[in-house]
Protein backbone atom coordinates (compact mmCIF):
# COMPACT_ATOMS: atom_id res chain seq x y z
CA UNK A 1 0.00 0.00 0.00
CA UNK A 2 1.21 3.34 -0.75
CA UNK A 3 0.61 5.02 2.43
CA UNK A 4 1.79 8.60 1.19
CA UNK A 5 -0.64 8.61 -2.18
CA UNK A 6 -3.50 7.92 -0.02
CA UNK A 7 -2.51 10.16 2.53
CA UNK A 8 -2.86 12.87 -0.50
CA UNK A 9 -5.96 11.18 -1.24
CA UNK A 10 -8.08 11.01 1.87
CA UNK A 11 -6.24 13.15 4.53
CA UNK A 12 -7.09 17.16 4.75
CA UNK A 13 -4.51 18.78 2.88
CA UNK A 14 -3.37 20.65 6.26
CA UNK A 15 0.04 19.35 6.81
CA UNK A 16 3.03 19.58 4.66
CA UNK A 17 4.54 16.45 6.04
CA UNK A 18 8.14 15.06 5.50
CA UNK A 19 8.45 11.90 2.88
CA UNK A 20 8.56 9.45 5.35
CA UNK A 21 6.08 7.07 6.82
CA UNK A 22 6.68 6.36 10.42
CA UNK A 23 6.10 2.28 10.85
CA UNK A 24 7.09 1.58 14.20
CA UNK A 25 9.10 3.14 17.26
CA UNK A 26 10.38 2.54 20.70
CA UNK A 27 12.01 5.05 22.78
CA UNK A 28 14.27 7.71 21.04
CA UNK A 29 14.19 5.33 17.49
CA UNK A 30 11.57 4.89 14.93
CA UNK A 31 12.21 3.14 12.05
CA UNK A 32 10.11 3.78 8.32
CA UNK A 33 8.29 0.94 6.38
CA UNK A 34 11.94 -0.18 4.92
CA UNK A 35 13.29 -0.69 7.70
CA UNK A 36 15.22 2.82 8.11
CA UNK A 37 16.50 3.34 11.50
CA UNK A 38 15.82 7.05 12.62
CA UNK A 39 16.92 8.97 16.15
CA UNK A 40 14.11 10.77 17.06
CA UNK A 41 14.28 14.33 18.44
CA UNK A 42 11.25 15.68 17.93
CA UNK A 43 9.44 13.07 20.26
CA UNK A 44 6.35 14.25 17.46
CA UNK A 45 6.83 18.04 19.26
CA UNK A 46 7.27 16.89 22.77
CA UNK A 47 4.45 14.93 23.43
CA UNK A 48 6.21 11.37 23.09
CA UNK A 49 8.09 12.46 26.85
CA UNK A 50 9.40 9.14 27.61
CA UNK A 51 10.38 8.13 23.96
CA UNK A 52 7.96 6.60 21.57
CA UNK A 53 5.95 3.32 22.74
CA UNK A 54 7.76 2.99 26.09
CA UNK A 55 7.35 0.17 28.37
CA UNK A 56 6.65 1.39 31.42
CA UNK A 57 4.44 4.07 30.14
CA UNK A 58 2.65 1.70 28.03
CA UNK A 59 2.33 -1.22 30.94
CA UNK A 60 0.19 1.77 32.56
CA UNK A 61 -2.03 2.49 29.84
CA UNK A 62 -2.69 -0.83 28.92
CA UNK A 63 -3.36 -2.04 32.73
CA UNK A 64 -6.07 0.92 32.77
CA UNK A 65 -7.27 0.06 28.73
CA UNK A 66 -8.26 -3.30 30.23
CA UNK A 67 -9.49 -1.93 34.08
CA UNK A 68 -11.79 1.36 32.87
CA UNK A 69 -11.57 3.11 29.67
CA UNK A 70 -14.21 6.36 28.93
CA UNK A 71 -17.57 6.92 31.41
CA UNK A 72 -17.44 10.51 30.94
CA UNK A 73 -17.68 13.12 33.66
CA UNK A 74 -21.16 12.35 34.71
CA UNK A 75 -19.24 9.92 36.93
CA UNK A 76 -16.03 10.13 39.71
CA UNK A 77 -13.17 7.83 38.33
CA UNK A 78 -9.67 7.43 40.14
CA UNK A 79 -7.26 8.30 37.46
CA UNK A 80 -8.14 12.10 36.47
CA UNK A 81 -8.74 12.31 40.45
CA UNK A 82 -5.35 10.88 41.59
CA UNK A 83 -3.24 12.58 38.84
CA UNK A 84 -4.93 16.30 39.31
CA UNK A 85 -3.78 15.68 43.28
CA UNK A 86 -0.29 14.77 41.86
CA UNK A 87 -0.71 18.02 40.06
CA UNK A 88 -1.92 20.72 42.53
CA UNK A 89 0.42 19.14 44.78
CA UNK A 90 3.70 19.18 42.43
CA UNK A 91 2.64 22.78 41.66
CA UNK A 92 0.62 24.45 44.82
CA UNK A 93 -1.85 25.48 42.60
CA UNK A 94 -5.01 24.29 43.61
CA UNK A 95 -7.54 22.84 41.01
CA UNK A 96 -7.60 21.10 37.67
CA UNK A 97 -9.80 21.19 34.70
CA UNK A 98 -9.11 18.30 32.40
CA UNK A 99 -9.70 18.77 28.28
CA UNK A 100 -7.91 17.11 25.00
CA UNK A 101 -5.34 19.65 23.89
CA UNK A 102 -3.32 22.52 24.05
CA UNK A 103 -6.15 24.57 22.30
CA UNK A 104 -8.80 24.01 24.87
CA UNK A 105 -6.58 23.84 27.97
CA UNK A 106 -5.67 27.81 27.00
CA UNK A 107 -9.72 28.19 25.99
CA UNK A 108 -10.10 27.05 29.65
CA UNK A 109 -7.90 29.27 30.74
CA UNK A 110 -9.54 32.13 28.83
CA UNK A 111 -12.65 31.34 30.08
CA UNK A 112 -11.99 31.37 33.50
CA UNK A 113 -10.04 34.86 33.11
CA UNK A 114 -12.97 36.69 32.17
CA UNK A 115 -15.51 35.04 34.24
CA UNK A 116 -13.11 36.00 37.18
CA UNK A 117 -13.23 39.78 35.76
CA UNK A 118 -16.81 39.34 34.94
CA UNK A 119 -18.04 38.24 38.74
CA UNK A 120 -15.60 40.59 40.69
CA UNK A 121 -15.97 43.53 38.39
CA UNK A 122 -18.82 43.72 36.03
CA UNK A 123 -18.72 43.41 32.11
CA UNK A 124 -16.17 44.97 29.67
CA UNK A 125 -12.75 44.29 32.06
CA UNK A 126 -12.43 41.36 29.45
CA UNK A 127 -9.27 42.08 27.29
CA UNK A 128 -6.52 39.71 27.49
CA UNK A 129 -3.27 40.77 26.82
CA UNK A 130 -0.82 37.71 24.57
CA UNK A 131 2.42 38.85 23.25
CA UNK A 132 3.71 39.08 19.66
CA UNK A 133 5.47 35.87 18.26
CA UNK A 134 3.28 33.99 20.59
CA UNK A 135 1.07 30.55 19.92
CA UNK A 136 -1.73 29.29 21.62
CA UNK A 137 -3.89 27.04 18.88
CA UNK A 138 -5.54 26.67 15.89
CA UNK A 139 -9.58 27.30 17.48
CA UNK A 140 -10.90 30.43 16.79
CA UNK A 141 -10.63 31.85 19.89
CA UNK A 142 -6.55 30.71 20.09
CA UNK A 143 -5.93 31.89 17.19
CA UNK A 144 -7.45 35.06 18.02
CA UNK A 145 -5.07 35.15 21.31
CA UNK A 146 -1.60 34.25 19.36
CA UNK A 147 0.29 36.73 18.77
CA UNK A 148 1.03 36.10 14.76
CA UNK A 149 -0.97 38.22 11.98
CA UNK A 150 0.10 35.42 9.25
CA UNK A 151 -2.14 32.78 11.94
CA UNK A 152 -5.26 35.09 11.39
CA UNK A 153 -5.81 36.61 7.88
CA UNK A 154 -7.94 33.91 6.51
CA UNK A 155 -10.16 33.05 9.45
CA UNK A 156 -11.36 36.66 9.96
CA UNK A 157 -13.14 37.60 12.23
CA UNK A 158 -11.52 37.03 14.80
CA UNK A 159 -12.42 36.28 18.57
CA UNK A 160 -12.85 39.77 20.26
CA UNK A 161 -11.29 40.65 23.29
CA UNK A 162 -6.64 40.21 22.75
CA UNK A 163 -4.17 43.04 22.86
CA UNK A 164 -0.70 42.51 21.53
CA UNK A 165 2.46 43.51 23.19
CA UNK A 166 5.89 42.75 22.49
CA UNK A 167 7.93 40.65 25.45
CA UNK A 168 8.99 44.26 27.13
CA UNK A 169 8.13 46.20 29.53
CA UNK A 170 7.72 49.17 27.50
CA UNK A 171 5.37 47.60 25.05
CA UNK A 172 3.21 45.85 27.44
CA UNK A 173 3.06 48.35 30.66
CA UNK A 174 0.49 50.83 29.03
CA UNK A 175 -1.82 47.89 28.02
CA UNK A 176 -1.80 46.55 31.44
CA UNK A 177 -3.09 50.03 32.88
CA UNK A 178 -6.13 50.65 30.72
CA UNK A 179 -8.35 49.08 33.25
CA UNK A 180 -10.19 46.83 31.21
CA UNK A 181 -7.79 43.73 30.93
CA UNK A 182 -8.62 41.00 33.06
CA UNK A 183 -5.19 38.86 32.13
CA UNK A 184 -2.13 38.04 29.92
CA UNK A 185 -1.01 34.93 28.81
CA UNK A 186 2.33 33.84 28.06
CA UNK A 187 4.55 30.82 26.98
CA UNK A 188 7.38 30.96 29.74
CA UNK A 189 9.64 29.94 26.11
CA UNK A 190 8.01 30.77 22.70
CA UNK A 191 7.69 27.54 21.07
CA UNK A 192 6.26 27.65 17.55
CA UNK A 193 7.91 31.74 17.89
CA UNK A 194 11.40 30.48 17.60
CA UNK A 195 12.30 28.80 20.73
CA UNK A 196 12.70 32.17 22.49
CA UNK A 197 12.69 32.07 26.50
CA UNK A 198 11.25 35.00 27.66
CA UNK A 199 13.76 37.40 29.78
CA UNK A 200 13.91 37.14 33.98
CA UNK A 201 13.46 40.71 34.40
CA UNK A 202 10.53 40.73 32.19
CA UNK A 203 8.60 38.14 33.53
CA UNK A 204 9.05 39.13 37.22
CA UNK A 205 8.20 42.44 36.60
CA UNK A 206 4.78 41.53 34.63
CA UNK A 207 4.73 39.28 37.57
CA UNK A 208 4.41 41.73 39.53
CA UNK A 209 2.76 44.64 37.56
CA UNK A 210 -0.57 42.20 36.87
CA UNK A 211 -0.58 41.44 40.59
CA UNK A 212 -0.75 45.02 41.64
CA UNK A 213 -4.12 45.55 39.12
CA UNK A 214 -4.96 41.97 40.07
CA UNK A 215 -4.79 41.23 36.32
CA UNK A 216 -4.29 37.42 35.94
CA UNK A 217 -1.25 35.83 34.76
CA UNK A 218 -1.88 32.55 33.14
CA UNK A 219 1.31 30.62 31.63
CA UNK A 220 0.50 28.53 28.71
CA UNK A 221 2.95 25.84 29.33
CA UNK A 222 1.55 23.36 26.47
CA UNK A 223 5.08 22.89 25.58
CA UNK A 224 7.21 24.24 27.99
CA UNK A 225 5.59 22.38 31.03
CA UNK A 226 6.25 18.26 31.99
CA UNK A 227 9.72 18.51 32.63
CA UNK A 228 10.26 19.91 29.11
CA UNK A 229 12.69 22.80 30.50
CA UNK A 230 14.15 21.12 32.91
CA UNK A 231 11.70 21.87 35.97
CA UNK A 232 8.40 20.71 36.60
CA UNK A 233 6.96 23.59 34.69
CA UNK A 234 8.38 26.59 33.42
CA UNK A 235 7.34 29.43 35.49
CA UNK A 236 9.93 26.97 38.02
CA UNK A 237 12.71 28.56 36.75
CA UNK A 238 11.18 32.57 36.99
CA UNK A 239 10.32 31.98 40.63
CA UNK A 240 6.87 32.95 39.86
CA UNK A 241 3.44 31.57 40.53
CA UNK A 242 1.28 32.18 38.07
CA UNK A 243 -2.69 32.48 37.96
CA UNK A 244 -3.56 29.78 35.60
CA UNK A 245 -1.33 27.27 34.17
CA UNK A 246 -2.01 25.31 31.27
CA UNK A 247 -0.38 22.57 29.47
CA UNK A 248 -0.70 19.57 27.37
CA UNK A 249 1.84 18.10 24.70
CA UNK A 250 3.91 15.80 26.65
CA UNK A 251 1.88 15.44 30.06
CA UNK A 252 0.12 12.19 29.34
CA UNK A 253 3.58 11.21 27.24
CA UNK A 254 2.08 10.46 23.88
CA UNK A 255 -2.27 10.66 24.28
CA UNK A 256 -4.23 13.89 23.90
CA UNK A 257 -4.83 15.37 27.57
CA UNK A 258 -4.85 18.81 28.55
CA UNK A 259 -4.76 20.19 32.02
CA UNK A 260 -5.57 23.73 32.91
CA UNK A 261 -4.69 24.08 36.45
CA UNK A 262 -5.90 26.79 38.34
CA UNK A 263 -4.64 28.40 41.69
CA UNK A 264 -5.81 30.35 44.71
CA UNK A 265 -7.46 32.84 43.01
CA UNK A 266 -9.39 31.15 40.00
CA UNK A 267 -9.97 27.67 41.75
CA UNK A 268 -13.83 28.74 42.28
CA UNK A 269 -15.04 30.56 39.43
CA UNK A 270 -15.87 28.02 37.99
CA UNK A 271 -19.46 26.34 38.66
CA UNK A 272 -21.30 23.22 37.44
CA UNK A 273 -22.28 23.84 33.87
CA UNK A 274 -19.63 26.69 33.04
CA UNK A 275 -17.58 24.30 31.30
CA UNK A 276 -17.02 20.90 30.37
CA UNK A 277 -15.62 18.04 28.00
CA UNK A 278 -16.80 14.91 27.02
CA UNK A 279 -13.52 13.15 27.01
CA UNK A 280 -11.55 15.00 29.34
CA UNK A 281 -9.81 13.50 32.41
CA UNK A 282 -10.58 10.22 30.26
CA UNK A 283 -8.98 7.39 32.70
CA UNK A 284 -6.40 5.97 29.96
CA UNK A 285 -5.29 9.64 29.11
CA UNK A 286 -4.76 10.27 33.01
CA UNK A 287 -3.39 6.73 33.51
CA UNK A 288 -0.89 7.70 31.09
CA UNK A 289 0.32 11.22 32.75
CA UNK A 290 0.07 9.74 36.04
CA UNK A 291 2.99 7.16 34.95
CA UNK A 292 4.65 10.11 33.08
CA UNK A 293 4.57 12.42 36.17
CA UNK A 294 5.97 10.06 38.50
CA UNK A 295 9.17 9.32 36.20
CA UNK A 296 10.24 13.27 36.78
CA UNK A 297 11.64 13.64 39.56
CA UNK A 298 14.83 15.32 40.92
CA UNK A 299 17.01 12.83 39.27
CA UNK A 300 15.25 13.04 35.66
CA UNK A 301 15.40 16.78 36.00
CA UNK A 302 18.86 17.50 36.60
CA UNK A 303 19.87 14.55 33.73
CA UNK A 304 17.64 17.14 31.61
CA UNK A 305 19.60 20.35 32.41
CA UNK A 306 22.86 18.09 32.24
CA UNK A 307 21.89 16.86 28.68
CA UNK A 308 20.52 21.04 27.96
CA UNK A 309 24.09 22.40 28.85
CA UNK A 310 26.15 19.33 26.92
CA UNK A 311 23.65 20.55 23.37
CA UNK A 312 24.33 23.81 24.23
CA UNK A 313 27.87 24.03 24.49
CA UNK A 314 28.43 21.33 22.17
CA UNK A 315 26.13 23.17 19.51
CA UNK A 316 27.58 26.91 20.34
CA UNK A 317 30.61 25.38 19.38
CA UNK A 318 29.62 24.07 16.13
CA UNK A 319 30.69 24.89 12.71
CA UNK A 320 27.34 26.42 10.83
CA UNK A 321 25.51 27.17 13.97
CA UNK A 322 25.05 30.27 14.95
CA UNK A 323 23.13 30.71 17.69
CA UNK A 324 21.42 28.05 20.37
CA UNK A 325 18.26 29.50 22.67
CA UNK A 326 16.06 27.78 24.69
CA UNK A 327 15.77 26.04 27.79
CA UNK A 328 16.22 22.38 29.18
CA UNK A 329 15.49 20.03 26.48
CA UNK A 330 13.61 22.82 24.00
CA UNK A 331 16.13 24.35 22.15
CA UNK A 332 16.36 26.79 18.64
CA UNK A 333 19.76 26.22 16.53
CA UNK A 334 20.12 29.52 14.29
CA UNK A 335 22.11 27.75 11.29
CA UNK A 336 24.05 28.94 8.05
CA UNK A 337 22.13 26.60 5.91
CA UNK A 338 17.98 27.23 5.82
CA UNK A 339 16.31 24.88 8.40
CA UNK A 340 14.88 22.91 6.06
CA UNK A 341 18.01 21.88 4.41
CA UNK A 342 19.29 20.74 7.95
CA UNK A 343 15.95 18.56 8.55
CA UNK A 344 16.33 17.36 5.56
CA UNK A 345 19.83 16.05 5.31
CA UNK A 346 19.51 15.08 9.12
CA UNK A 347 16.27 13.35 7.94
CA UNK A 348 18.52 11.20 4.77
CA UNK A 349 21.23 10.40 7.53
CA UNK A 350 18.68 8.91 9.84
CA UNK A 351 18.31 11.90 12.13
CA UNK A 352 14.69 13.73 12.66
CA UNK A 353 14.67 16.91 13.72
CA UNK A 354 11.99 19.61 12.92
CA UNK A 355 11.60 23.23 12.83
CA UNK A 356 10.47 26.49 14.84
CA UNK A 357 10.16 29.85 12.17
CA UNK A 358 13.80 29.87 11.01
CA UNK A 359 15.30 27.40 13.44
CA UNK A 360 16.19 23.97 13.76
CA UNK A 361 14.44 22.54 16.70
CA UNK A 362 15.44 20.03 19.11
CA UNK A 363 13.01 18.36 21.32
CA UNK A 364 14.29 14.90 22.47
CA UNK A 365 12.80 12.61 24.78
CA UNK A 366 13.24 13.67 28.29
CA UNK A 367 15.41 10.62 28.91
CA UNK A 368 17.08 9.94 25.63
CA UNK A 369 19.82 7.83 26.31
CA UNK A 370 23.68 9.74 25.91
CA UNK A 371 25.05 6.99 23.11
CA UNK A 372 21.82 7.73 20.69
CA UNK A 373 21.89 11.64 22.15
CA UNK A 374 25.79 11.64 20.77
CA UNK A 375 25.28 10.02 17.79
CA UNK A 376 22.30 11.92 16.64
CA UNK A 377 24.54 15.40 17.63
CA UNK A 378 27.11 14.28 15.24
CA UNK A 379 25.45 13.80 12.49
CA UNK A 380 23.88 16.85 13.10
CA UNK A 381 26.56 19.15 13.46
CA UNK A 382 28.53 17.14 10.45
CA UNK A 383 25.08 18.23 8.57
CA UNK A 384 25.71 21.90 9.52
CA UNK A 385 29.25 22.10 8.84
CA UNK A 386 29.30 20.99 5.23
C1 LIG B 1 1.19 23.17 20.65
C2 LIG B 1 0.83 24.35 21.42
C3 LIG B 1 -0.52 24.73 21.61
C4 LIG B 1 -1.66 23.99 20.94
O1 LIG B 1 -1.75 22.68 21.37
P1 LIG B 1 -2.73 21.65 20.60
O2 LIG B 1 -2.65 20.40 21.44
O3 LIG B 1 -2.16 21.48 19.23
O4 LIG B 1 -4.07 22.25 20.58
C5 LIG B 1 -0.79 25.80 22.43
N1 LIG B 1 0.20 26.49 23.02
C6 LIG B 1 1.50 26.17 22.88
C7 LIG B 1 2.54 26.95 23.60
C8 LIG B 1 1.86 25.10 22.06
O5 LIG B 1 3.16 24.79 21.90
Amino acid sequence: MDIQALDKEYIANTYGRFPLTIARGKGSLVWDEAGGRYIDLGTGIAVSSFGISDDSWADAVCAQVRTLTHTSNLYYTAPDVLLAKELCSRTGLKKVFFSNSGAEANECAIKVARKYSADKYGPGRHQIITLTGSFHGRTVTTLAATGQDSFHKDFLPPTEGFLYGQPKRESVEAPLQRGDVAAVLFEPVQGEGGVLPLEREFVSWLAQAAAEKDVLLLADEVQTGNGRSGALYAYMHYGILPDAVSTAKGLAGGLPLGATMLGEKLQNVLKPGDHGSTFGGNPVCCAGALNVLSRIDDSLLQEVREKSQWLVETLSAAKGIKSVSGLGLMLGLETEKPAREVIDQCMAKGVLVISAKQKVRLLPALNIPWELLKEAVQVLTEVCAE
